[in-house]
């Protein structure tokens, strides 16, 4: 009942984001929302203070804004959270994005600004949420060799790395792309249930097209429940427990 990885910020939501997160607040015990630009960084915090121990944040800068930012906001930025964590439950989402940018010389600045955010993450004591597209392999060498514990990775496409993210210990959180995408219905079916957490990425991937919400994990845990051939309740359940602890959020459930 936790949705631990959507935008709340974006503007998609600029007409009515409090209906929306009112009616999150009806089912859901708690939201995780990823503040991937320093632009948003206010609007993220706001939410924070308004919606306490409802609405949580993570924050980064995502791999795809690299070429929008000067050392100067970076280092800012950093501060900010520094300055902030006590509102902050993890740093994400951050990575590598291969898709999106394809040139060497600002591929190797993503790798940088990656290692610094795990540098980041581990100074602040916080989690990491990891966005990779076109990247796994980079992604988690670069986890690995940094001695990253606590990595989520979003919406894990990477099948044939999975065996390392399991020995690494580490948590997938998937959305609804296992409605459609086979490769990623694969990897729910091979992860351990109790290294599984619920994501919609709203407002993108909507189970049926337009804007999504966070209500949606509803439909992500029960194909999970489809997949494994478990009980719906023990997917919701467990995948509620698995965000509580993996993000330390002080909230009963
Ligand atoms: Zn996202």
């Amino acid at each position: 009942m936790i949705d631990v990885h959507c935008h709340l910020e974006n503007e998609d939501y600029n007409k009515d984001r409090d209906d929306v997160i009112k009616e999150c607040k009806k089912e859901l015990k708690a939201v995780i929302t990823s503040c991937a630009n320093p632009k948003n960084y206010n609007l993220t915090m706001d939410l924070i203070r308004k919606y306490r121990n409802f609405v949580f944040g993570a924050f980064s800068i995502h791999p795809i804004y690299i070429k929008d930012m000067t050392k100067e906001e970076k280092e800012e930025y950093f501060n900010l959270i520094r300055d902030n964590k006590d509102h902050v439950v993890a740093i994400g989402e951050t990575g590598l994005d291969y898709y999106w940018v394809k040139e060497e010389e600002w591929r190797e600045k993503q790798r940088e600004l990656f290692r610094e955010m795990i540098r980041l993450a581990k100074e602040l004591k916080k989690p990491l949420v990891i966005h990779a597209r076109d990247s796994y392999e980079d992604c988690i060498e670069i986890l690995e060799n940094e001695g990253a514990r606590r990595v989520d990775l979003h919406m894990f496409g990477g099948r044939k790395l999975l065996s390392r993210v399991i020995e690494n210990q580490w948590f997938i959180s998937m959305n609804a792309i296992i409605l459609r995408s086979k490769n990623h219905k694969k990897i729910i079916r091979d992860m351990p249930l109790d290294r599984i957490m619920l994501e919609t990425d709203s407002p993108w991937l909507a189970p049926d097209g337009g804007r999504n919400t966070p209500l949606t994990i509803k439909k992500v845990a029960e194909k999970i429940a489809d997949i494994k051939k478990l009980d719906f309740e023990e997917v919701w359940r467990t995948c509620g427990r698995n965000a509580v602890k993996f993000f330390n959020l002080p909230i009963e459930l």
